[in-house]
């Protein structure tokens, strides 16, 4: 029998969500026994023509050549799925989508003028239809394997879509905000990391965006009361699901 052809995309983005594929280790072999790595230029530059069963695109779109790219991508998979912050909510350089692009380029580049670039970065949802979105930053390879494994027998991942809070009390952290008054986004962050975290004694900072019915409001109460202001809240929300965080605040 023919395996299933995966493919690897790369778009606007770090490479740590392909990294994390790379890092299954143990899984990797297993998984190379079940499906063709048909197309993953991170890992091989021997690449199998199209079209794929499933394609995993990472990195958002901020060029008008991505713009395109990604259609003939999506018109060579049977299933696509975003995977990272970048893919399903632009990335942190969604930040450009809330300021002046050239700003941005008169700051960082020496010659601005070789760089084109659009001005915004959106999530790969907002050009083609995706089957699945798999969030963080970068993603969590359990949760890897599960989307992967879901789509290879033809049903829906089982992702949950709670806070980051409810992991903190599965795996029996003390919450760090109530405790020594840390702020947090785990109460409007969807679960995935085992709130690695606060296991840390960190504060979430909302690298898997926002969780289902985030109240972005009543934390926001909360991160004022714990002595943060306007500037302090904007700064911790607007990190690497900007786009997505100020549309939950909206
Ligand atoms: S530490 Fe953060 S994620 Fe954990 S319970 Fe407290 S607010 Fe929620
Ligand atoms: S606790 Fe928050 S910031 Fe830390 S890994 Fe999990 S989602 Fe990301």
């Amino acid at each position: 029998m023919k395996k299933p052809k995966l493919a690897v995309w790369k778009f606007a983005s770090c490479d740590g969500c392909q990294l994390s594929l790379l890092d299954c280790e143990d899984e990797l072999l297993a998984l190379a026994g079940e499906v063709e790595i048909a197309y993953f230029l991170e890992a091989s530059r021997a690449t199998v023509k199209g079209p794929y069963d499933l394609s995993l695109v990472e990195g958002s779109v901020t060029t008008a050549h991505d713009a395109e790219r990604i259609k003939d991508v999506r018109s060579s998979s049977r299933a696509l799925v975003t995977i990272g912050a970048c893919a399903t909510a632009g990335g942190i350089q969604a930040l450009k989508n809330f300021a002046d692009v050239n700003d941005f380029l008169a700051a960082v580049y020496a010659t601005p003028d070789y760089v084109s670039t659009l001005a915004t970065s959106t999530p790969i949802s907002a050009h083609v239809p995706v089957d699945f979105e798999l969030r963080g930053c970068p993603i969590d390879k359990r949760q890897l394997l599960e989307v992967i494994t879901a789509f290879l027998h033809g049903r829906r991942p089982g992702i949950q879509t709670t806070s980051v809070c409810t992991e903190c009390k599965r795996r029996g952290t003390v919450c760090i905000t109530v405790a020594h008054g840390t702020p947090c986004l785990g109460p409007v962050t969807q679960a995935g990391c085992n709130a690695l975290c606060p296991s840390f004694d960190r504060g979430c900072f909302g690298c898997f965006g926002p969780m289902e019915t985030p109240n972005t409001a009543s934390l926001t109460r909360r991160l004022r009361l714990l002595g943060m202001d306007d500037a302090g809240v904007d700064r911790i929300f607007r990190t690497f699901n900007v786009k997505s965080f100020e549309e939950a605040r909206s």
